[in-house]
């Protein structure tokens, strides 16, 4: 999975600019149930961030995103610009730059969030705790995926079983190819048999092509097998059952997914 801090981050965050009031940055937490607000400059680069405690601290009057504030707090709060109470020049992390980096950056400085910009310093996003809470979340369920799936241990055993005699099989057409190629160059044959010599030859090709063709979905599966996915549909992440899988040894879909792709088309 990608762990560029792009990936992970919300985009298009409410923002705020220095000479807004208070109450507006209060109104807008409270309507969209935020804690954190990037604050703008006129060209959209980040110049500060918001926090609720930040209001918290400043503000005459007890806050919550719960509870309105009665007229005359909001006339207070009214009075006092977001320019007054923001944090300054805050950490801010490239959009680019390795999600890691950004949890660093705010484990270390205990920030609830991180601004991330472009590189002009535009404010492209926002990283909160619960972005990368959620980025933890997938990144520990991909790797439980990895470990092997409980193996069809009879169905492994079968399929490489069933490999071997292929290649047998294979190099048995191989050699009655060149059996025919030979009998054709040291005996002139007459019409009839040279008739059935083709026909032989075209036999002993399809079947080739055919066992090869299996041959390759075996080891395709075996590989699916090797990373733990054999039984795993690719779309879905449901299970395969094993009677599919020894019909089509290579597939990566369950029965119920081929049909929707299917009739999608
Ligand atoms: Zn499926």
């Amino acid at each position: 999975m990608k762990s560029e801090v792009k990936s992970h981050m919300t985009g298009e965050p409410i923002s705020i600019e220095p000479d807004a009031s208070a109450l507006a940055a209060l109104d807008l937490m409270v309507e969209h149930g935020i804690r954190h607000l990037p604050v703008i400059d006129p060209s959209s680069r980040v110049c500060g961030v918001l926090s609720f405690d930040d209001l918290r601290a400043a503000l005459p009057m007890a806050i919550s995103l719960g509870v309105p504030l009665d007229v005359e707090q909001r006339g207070d709060a009214a009075e006092i610009a977001v320019g007054e109470v923001m944090t300054y020049s805050p950490v801010v992390i490239r959009y680019d730059a390795p999600l890691e980096e950004a949890a660093q950056l705010m484990a270390e400085g205990r920030f609830g969030c991180l601004p991330v910009v472009d590189e002009n310093g535009v404010l492209d996003g926002i990283l909160s705790e619960t972005d990368l809470l959620y980025a933890l979340v997938t990144m520990l369920w991909a790797e439980r995926r990895t470990e092997p799936a409980p193996a069809p241990l009879d169905l492994v055993g079968a399929l490489e079983a069933e490999r071997a005699h292929l290649a047998e099989q294979l190099a048995a057409y191989g050699r009655h190819e060149q059996e025919i190629t030979e009998t054709r160059r040291d005996t002139p044959l007459d019409e009839a048999e040279e008739g059935s010599a083709r026909e032989d030859g075209f036999l002993t090709e399809q079947l080739a092509e055919l066992a090869s063709r299996r041959l390759r979905a075996i080891d395709h599966a075996l590989e699916r097998q090797r990373r733990g996915e054999l039984a795993i549909c690719e779309r879905c992440e449901g299970r395969i059952p094993d009677a599919r899988l020894r019909a089509l040894p290579g597939t990566n879909l369950c029965i119920r997914c081929a049909r929707e792709l299917e009739a999608q088309g």
